[in-house]
């Protein structure tokens, strides 16, 4: 039993055949760009090709950057990627490969394929943290993902870690998503890749405001398990190292007990296996 996985992300979009038990196979990307017809045309191509032959494929499950609707139908908001809001994926992709089509928020799927397959496993209480270009978060309680507004636990990224600190894209200033973030890093660096950021300490800083984040958001959630992952957390170990710093400085007492702050194991890979598990 397999289904289709698509990582719809701000600037590339993965897609890749995943099996019941979380096995990525067939992986290819294509960029996330305008215009809209463009794009649909390039993401059913590898999905033609996944959803041809006797693969036993179940569905499609799609990650998407951004909040959805209550159908899991469509994208209703992200300001990095607007010619995508509201536009009709779940029906478009199912009227071309006649499969049943699922939307679910990337962050969620991430923290739904950790909890099935990766460094959520057991927890009966998972937070899941992705950082990236965005920060995004997902809950699992007793298997069951937390939707408090959007579809989402909220927007994490923009509680505020540093007072008074980086304008944030959101219009507030000092929230996570602009001290912590791919971007933050980078404009202090002066670079325009993550791996060419030379300087340990500015990851190792970010991580800090990870863990501010993470200490903030588990007296909240009071999680057994604060899984941390996305694109800054594989660029370098200082994140991780950073935010467990932070967490064991600040976090209450009782959010230092219940809470174990860990690393992804699934990497990039969390989002697809999660979106899989939406369908199989
Ligand atoms: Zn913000």
């Amino acid at each position: 039993m397999r289904a289709i996985a698509v990582d719809i992300g701000g600037t590339s979009t993965k897609i890749a055949l995943v099996d019941e038990f979380g096995a990525v196979e067939r992986f290819t990307r294509v960029p996330t760009e305008p215009p809209l017809d463009q794009f649909m045309e390039a993401l059913a191509e590898p999905i033609g090709l996944l959803a041809s032959g006797d693969r036993g494929v179940r569905g499609v499950g799609v990650a998407i950057a951004g909040f959805i609707d209550e159908a899991h139908s469509m994208m209703t908001y992200n300001p990095n990627i607007p010619w995508l809001e509201m536009q009709p994926l779940q029906a478009d992709l199912q009227r071309r490969f006649r499969l049943p089509v699922r939307l679910e928020v990337d962050s969620n799927a991430a923290a739904l394929g950790e909890y099935r397959f990766g460094s959520g496993t057991g927890a009966k209480r998972l937070l899941c943290l992705t950082i990236g270009t965005g920060i995004g978060g997902g809950f699992v309680a007793h298997g069951e993902l937390l939707r408090i507004t959007e579809q989402c636990i909220g927007d994490v990224g923009h509680v505020i870690v540093q007072p008074g600190g980086r304008l944030c894209t959101c219009g507030g200033y000092g929230c996570a998503e602009a001290v912590a973030t791919a971007g933050a890093i980078l404009e202090k660096a002066g670079v325009t890749t993550l791996k060419d950021v030379a300087d340990p300490a500015l990851f190792r800083e970010a991580g800090r405001y990870v863990g501010l984040l993470a200490a903030s958001l588990g007296a909240i959630f009071f999680p057994d398990r604060i899984v941390i992952g996305g694109g800054v957390n594989s660029a370098s170990s200082e994140l991780m190292a950073g935010a467990r710093e932070e967490f064991e400085k600040s976090a209450g007492s009782e959010v230092k007990k219940r809470a174990r702050l860990i690393p992804t194991n699934l990497g990039a890979r969390a989002p697809l296996i999660g979106a899989a598990c939406s369908i199989i």
